[in-house]
């Protein structure tokens, strides 16, 4: 049986008067739509909607009372989510478990006599299942819901659920949000701590180091001048391992300065078939009493070059300095030509050699940071930065390093930048 809500007795009943609240918040204000949705669809003069956290439910919004009063009904929500489910109870007076309640007993609290005599329930669950809250009608008289009113209930609790679902979502992004800015803020701090820390340390050990290195050039002059060529092995063993660590702290360095940002670049004309011969002057001592042939091979016309002379220097000599440490007996050469693509001219520097070469597996490993792919047994020193800064580099130019190596023939590395 359906009993009809008489309107007039719904404008009367269990209304406590309004009392000036603060402002809602647009959260609370969704909810309070959706409790006077209730009311409206339902017919019914109270609704009211709690949540559960971890503790007992919490009164969230109410229609049809005072919010101070609304809590004198809040059993009735603790009563319908211990059900789980939704729940209709058409006549508290014959319910064992509210019949008592004072509320169904005796009638509002305020004193007009209305008695809660129904409740219609349902719970809020989120996706999972998980029951939030709920949704729980109350009426002054006993009353049965209609199918359409029984479905509206139904969807007025699938919307308060997809709502505090979306706030939790929310408030989850807002705290993932300050992690992210405080993960930010402290590798920023982190960062700049590296940086300090780097800028010294390479301060405090290069100022030794080339107190070694000017000491180390006195005791050769000295040792020359009296005889004691016996001495002179030793003092070149603490001139190179001298130099050696000289390399490796300025490989670190650019490698911090590359990863704490984009250097400054300093581009400017810069002649090509010069800059080629200095770097043949540059590698020539390395070549000195080495079983190894040297060419150098200039395309006429190079011209000019429009880069950062230093940085190309670095890279060259990176390669060159490779080419000749991983070529017991051969020939190293250097090659530049230049080479259009569609509209854009490039300068190939291309540095081959007839070495060791590089397995084609490797290949893709050479330029990562701190990576040697040949056998440490060998021993050939290095840090495994050259070619990953020297790349980094080349692409900052604009250009690029490739590389073609077979196992055992030798290996070609064309540094390719644009011109202009
Ligand atoms: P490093 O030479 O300091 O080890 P690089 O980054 O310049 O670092 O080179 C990385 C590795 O690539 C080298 O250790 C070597 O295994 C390989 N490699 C580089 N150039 C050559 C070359 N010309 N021939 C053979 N192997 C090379």
């Amino acid at each position: 049986m359906e009993l009809a809500p008489s309107p007039d007795l719904v404008a009367q009943r269990l209304v406590a008067p309004e009392r000036p609240a603060a402002a809602p918040s647009e959260r609370e204000q969704a909810f309070a739509d959706l409790a006077r949705l209730a009311t409206a669809v339902l017919g019914a003069p109270i609704a009211l909607i709690a949540l559960v956290d971890d503790g007992p439910p919490l009164l969230c919004a109410s229609a049809g009372l005072d919010r101070d009063d609304a809590s004198a009904y809040l059993s009735f929500c603790t009563f319908a989510i211990q059900r789980g489910e939704a729940c209709e109870l058409a006549d508290l007076d014959v319910e064992p478990q509210l019949a008592d309640h004072p509320l169904v007993a005796f009638g509002s609290p305020l004193g007009d006599g209305s008695r809660v005599r129904s409740l219609a329930a349902a719970p809020l669950c989120d996706r999972d299942g998980r029951t939030l809250g709920v949704l729980c009608v109350l009426d002054d008289v006993p009353r049965r819901l209609g199918e359409e009113q029984r479905r509206g209930l139904l969807a007025l609790a699938r919307q308060a659920a997809q709502r505090i679902e979306l706030d939790r979502r929310e408030r989850e992004l807002a705290e993932q949000r300050a992690a992210l800015a405080r993960a930010r803020a402290e590798a920023l701090t982190s960062a700049r701590a590296k940086d300090v820390f780097l800028a010294n340390m390479g301060h405090e050990l290069r100022t030794p180091l080339n107190a070694i290195l000017g000491c180390a050039e006195l005791l050769r002059e000295e040792a020359t001048a009296a005889g004691l060529g016996q001495l002179l092995p030793d003092i070149q063993t603490v001139d190179r391992s001298g130099r050696h660590l000289v390399a490796v702290i300025e490989d670190i360095l650019d490698l911090a300065r590359l990863e704490a940002g984009v250097p400054q670049l300093r581009r400017e004309p810069v002649a090509v078939a010069p800059l080629a011969e200095e770097m043949e002057a540059a590698v020539r001592p390395q070549l000195r009493g080495r079983p190894l042939r040297w060419r150098l091979a200039l395309e006429p016309g190079l011209g000019d070059i429009s880069t950062d002379a230093t940085k190309l220097r670095q890279i060259l000599l990176n390669l060159l300095s490779n080419a000749i440490k991983f070529t017991a007996g051969g020939e190293v050469e250097l090659a530049v030509r230049l080479v259009r693509e569609g509209d854009r001219e490039f300068v190939a520097f291309r540095v081959a050699d007839t070495g060791i070469g590089i397995a084609a597996d490797k290949l893709s490993l050479l330029f990562r940071d701190f990576s040697q792919v040949h056998d440490r047994r060998h021993n050939f020193g290095g840090t495994g930065l050259g070619l990953a800064i020297s790349r980094r580099f080349a692409r900052l130019l604009g250009g690029d390093i490739v590389v073609d190596s077979e196992l055992g023939r030798g290996s070609r590395f064309t540094l390719l930048l644009p011109r202009a």
